[in-house]
């Protein structure tokens, strides 16, 4: 039996005994133990998001100012994943410029990969 099962099957018996109080108060508990469920919920996304950044932070390597991942020969924005944990493939910068040969369609920072 869930919370919320505890908190229906308590709801029942304390209009049963018609206590006004008691369902008053057990409406405000269950309130609060919805709002824990919440974040709960929130935490262990959180947590999930945490976990993946991590794994895929192990299968990185860094070398010319870019992140690769294994088996993966295109470099990633290192701005982006350093930042905000977000794995962008690098794209050929426009030509002409001088600011690198690649860049980010993301963060639009250039860079230079060999
Ligand atoms: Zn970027």
């Amino acid at each position: 039996m869930g919370i919320t099962d505890s908190f229906s099957t308590l709801k029942d018996v304390l209009i049963g005994i018609d206590n006004v109080q008691a369902i008053g108060t057990l409406m405000e508990l269950q309130q609060q133990a919805y709002s824990i469920l919440d974040e709960n919920r929130e935490l262990r996304l959180k947590f999930e998001e945490i976990e993946r950044a991590n794994e895929i932070s192990g299968n990185l390597s860094f070398k010319n100012g870019a992140y690769y991942l294994q088996d993966d020969e295109n470099p990633y924005c290192s701005n982006c994943w350093d930042l905000d944990k977000k794995l962008v493939h690098l794209t050929q910068a426009p030509r002409g410029t001088r600011l690198g040969n690649k860049r980010c369609p993301a963060c639009a920072n250039f860079f230079t990969v060999t």
